[in-house]
Parts: structure tokens; sequence; C-alpha cells
């Protein structure tokens, strides 16, 4: 044992150029919940940074936004390489029960739904002749956009009885929240979300280049139970100073000097690590991420002897809403519009025609 060291010690998360990270898909086990029941809807305030805007009124009619509803979409199944036509109902319901696990809060399942009915009207307005990696089709069913998959190859990769308990869960956070999409001063958003921020979440342009006002950073305070909240990579002192130096050409690094020669950069208002400076080159903590394989860049190094710990909070890129934080919110009583809310900066939740 020569020495032990911590010389980052921050937090957080980026997903490569991934837009949204699929929960479900990478966390496909984890420990259930039990049944979850409907949260009730205590309409209390406490603790929710959210900046309320206007009513305060849980029950206001929603505005009636100037968007008909689609019946059928467009949809390209990256599996099958196809461009299906899908009843928009059944294509939300194929998304939320990728996207986020049936076993949730169904206030947070309805937050999802909401995004990704806003994330699906996005897309097609955005691009009406077709998405350029997919030019037949605004959205596919890929990561690239967001998960879709159909009923039938859901019921085949979940244990017996996960469809007579959830099916209905689903469809009851579809129904229930039907034609409802996220606007900013009058247009769609594009709704991006995360496994777990780690406790607070990112500026957009931290993380991608674009600075959107209503994905700022805000605290996301209840993500106790995410799985991979906590994680960590570890590699041999040799490795680590090969992956740098293979990036960046010789650093002058060696086992004894590390402590001196990586030092703390820029950190995000949401905590995770913006630069590093080694031996005065820069290297972005997406680039130390993408390196090394890490869950987010929010991380911290602990060296002991030969070997390199590098630790992680968070999952994910960290930007809008954080879907374990978004099931801690439900447990803790908050509705599917206070959650919302809360991750997207001043936003109104609309009806449309
Ligand atoms: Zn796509």
């Amino acid at each position: 044992m020569l020495n032990r060291m911590i010389y980052a010690a921050v937090i957080f998360a980026m997903l490569l150029t991934i837009p949204n990270i699929s929960l479900a898909v990478l966390e496909n086990k984890f420990d259930t919940k039990g049944e979850v029941a409907t949260a009730d809807t205590k309409s209390s305030n406490e603790g929710n940074e959210t900046k309320e805007s206007q009513e305060g009124n849980d029950e206001e009619i929603l505005e009636t936004y100037s968007i008909e509803e689609p019946e059928l979409i467009k949809v390209y199944n990256v599996k099958t390489n196809d461009v299906m036509v899908i009843d928009f109902e059944d294509y939300l319901k194929g998304v939320v029960a990728s996207e986020m696990p049936a076993e949730f809060n169904i206030e947070a399942l309805k937050a999802q739904v909401i995004t990704a009915r806003t994330y699906l009207l996005y897309r097609m307005k955005k691009y009406p002749e077709g998405q350029p990696e997919h030019t037949d089709a605004p959205i596919c069913s890929g990561t690239h956009c967001q998960v879709w998959t159909s009923k039938e190859d859901l019921i085949a990769s979940h244990d017996d009885g996960w469809y007579d308990a959830y099916w209905g869960k689903i469809e009851e956070s579809v129904n229930s929240t039907r034609g409802q999409i996220l606007t900013y001063e009058g247009k769609i958003i594009e709704p991006l979300f995360h496994s777990a921020s780690g406790g607070r979440t990112e500026n957009s342009e931290d993380v991608f280049s674009a600075s959107v006002p209503y994905l700022r950073s805000v605290e996301s305070p209840y993500e106790s139970e995410a799985p991979k909240l906590h994680a960590s990579v570890k590699v041999t002192v040799s490795d680590f100073i090969n992956k740098i130096e293979s990036v960046y050409g010789d650093l002058g690094l060696t086992k004894d000097n590390l402590d001196d020669m990586i030092v703390l950069g820029e950190v995000s208002e949401g905590g995770k690590i913006k630069t590093l400076l080694v031996n005065g080159a820069e290297i972005t903590g997406r680039e130390m991420r993408s390196i090394f394989g890490l869950n987010s860049t929010n991380f911290s190094f602990i060296q002991t002897g030969n070997e390199i710990e590098i630790v992680t909070t968070g999952y994910g890129h960290g930007v809008g809403m954080s879907q374990w934080g978004a099931d801690g919110m439900a447990e803790e009583g908050y509705n599917y519009k206070e959650i919302l809310k809360h991750y997207y900066t001043g936003v109104e939740i609309v009806s449309m025609k």
C-alpha cells in the first residue's frame, strides 16, 4: 500500500450523444418496490422548488393547444428496419413500458407518458419530412429517439404475471393523461430525461451545446431508491494512464504523480465535472466518461497502490426529468403535474384539441 488519495471529488452525468437514457433497458433487473398504490394528491408544496406558475389550483382546466391529436403515427422500427404505422395511444403504452419500470408509482408513469407524447409531437413538428437518420419517419423505436416495444415483446421480455399485474396501470397512465403535452411559452418542448441525477439536475448547456430555458438545474432530492445511484469502475494505474495518454498523448503521468498532475477544472451547477486539467491539458468530464465507461460525469478517483477506483454518482446525462427522482417525488405524494413542473422549469401542461 503506497498511498491513498482522493484528487477530484464531485458528482455527475452525460450519456454521450444519446438524448434520452432508457432506464428500463439499461436496468433490466432491479428491486421492485412491491405493489405501488396510486399516489394521493395531498398537494403539499413543501420542499417542491418548482417555479409554480400562476393558479395553484390542481384541477385547473388545461389550456387547449392548437395541435390536433394524431390518430396514427409513423415509427421507424430499429429492429426490423420497417416503418410501422401505429395507433398513437398504443405507441405511448409501448414507450412508457419501455422507458420506465411499470412498478413505478403511477404519478411517475403519467409524467413519463406526457414526456413521451410531447417528445413525439416535438419530433413530428421538427421533422415533418422525416428525421435525417430515419427519413421515412419522424421518430424511431430505439434509444436514438425514445424506446418503443410492442406489447407482445414486452410480455415476452418480462416475468410471468407482469402483464396481469401492470398492463392496466400502463393503460391508465396513458388514458388518464390523454392529449396532455408540455409547452414553454406556447411551444412544444423537447422533454429530455435521464435515470438519476445524483441529487441535482444539469443546465442543458453544461451537457449539450444549447442553453434551453426549461432545462435548468434543479434539486432532485428523492433518488435514494435508484439502484445505480452509486457505482465504481476499477482500473490499474497503468491502464488508467495508458487510456488517457492514448487519447491525449504523453502527459508525463506516473503512478506517483497523479494527485499533483490531475486538477479539478470546472464543475457544473448540477455538481458534475465539466473539465479536469491534466498537466496543463484540458480533459472534459464527458471524455472521461467515454474513456472509462462511467455512469455519469459526477465522479471521483481513489488511488490505492496500483489500483484506481473511479466512483460515480447518478446515471445518465442529468438533463431534464430524473426518472428515479420522479418516482421518489410521487412516493412523497407529489402528482404528475408537480413532478413535471419541477423538472421542466416554467412549462405548462396543455391539452391538445
Ligand atoms: Zn430515432
